[in-house]
């Protein structure tokens, strides 16, 4: 491949945004990856700073699916339990609405395991 700037020059990669070949000179290496320079340098440090970010946030991911079911599951066990004790009995909203929280919380939590059942 030659640079995209330069025919006569041999690229030595590729810009990480748009693709084009580079040669050492019109190449910016930002460690993961090369950019246009003063073209696409921006867009290409970007770039990385979103997909380390993600990267965090995937590996994060199987502790923080965990609040949204818990909460939801406490949620439905004061209602529950408040339904049941004292308001009208297991017939009554209160107590429906908590079972039903209860119920969100179990198909919530196992749906998102489904989705990082393979995440180390
Ligand atoms: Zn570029
Ligand atoms: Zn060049």
């Amino acid at each position: 491949m030659q640079c995209f700037n330069h025919q006569q020059q041999a690229a030595i990669g590729v810009c990480k945004c748009c693709s084009r070949g580079l040669c050492a000179e019109c190449a910016k290496d930002l460690g993961h990856g090369l950019a246009c320079r003063d073209r696409h340098e921006a867009q290409v440090e970007a770039m990385n700073m979103i997909i380390e970010k993600n990267a965090r946030i995937y590996a994060a991911a199987p502790k923080n699916i965990l609040i949204g079911p818990v909460f939801f599951l406490l949620l439905g066990l004061l209602f529950a339990g408040f339904g049941y004790f004292s308001a009208g009995g297991i017939t009554d909203l209160p107590f429906l609405m908590g079972l039903a929280f209860i119920i969100f919380a179990v198909v919530s939590f196992v749906r998102s395991r489904a989705l990082f059942r393979d995440a180390p």
